[in-house]
């Protein structure tokens, strides 16, 4: 048996106020930061005011789309809906490139496990559920 199991969609996220901005870039192939305009500081996820000096005065700038694992795990539970066939798969937390701790959570196929590791260099990229929903990804580079 190859365990393949029934596969549920995967979830989509549900834009609000607040992110539709990250996500209408995302659908546009860029990535997108929430930052204070009064201390350049980044915020993710997007606030109602400013982590580091709680300005209010918030907008979305580009960002590299560079940065490194921060942290990794392999994921081999297989009950997480959507996910059904896809494990074993590599969950990662990335480190953008322009702050630190400015965090962003993504998947890696089980293919990179011999090259995942703490700090190695990843880039965007952008996965295209449909429905007009792109969710931004990382690739090891
Ligand atoms: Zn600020």
């Amino acid at each position: 048996m190859s365990g393949e199991v029934a596969t549920t969609k995967k979830p989509v996220p549900a834009a609000d106020e607040l992110s539709r901005p990250f996500w209408d870039a995302a659908r546009e192939g860029r990535l997108v930061i929430q930052r204070c305009s009064a201390c350049g500081y980044y915020n993710h996820p997007p606030r109602n005011f400013c982590d580091a000096c709680l300005a209010r005065d918030l907008a979305f700038a580009p960002v590299s789309g560079r940065g490194a694992v921060f942290s990794f795990t392999v994921m081999h539970q297989r009950d997480v809906a959507g996910f059904e066939n896809d494990a074993p798969f590599i969950n990662i937390v990335v480190e953008l490139a322009e702050q630190p701790m400015l965090l962003m959570v993504a998947n890696l196929p089980i293919g990179e496990r011999e090259r995942v590791r703490i700090g190695a260099p990843v880039e965007v990229c952008f996965e295209d559920r449909g429905d007009g929903v792109v969710i931004p990804q990382f690739r090891i580079i």
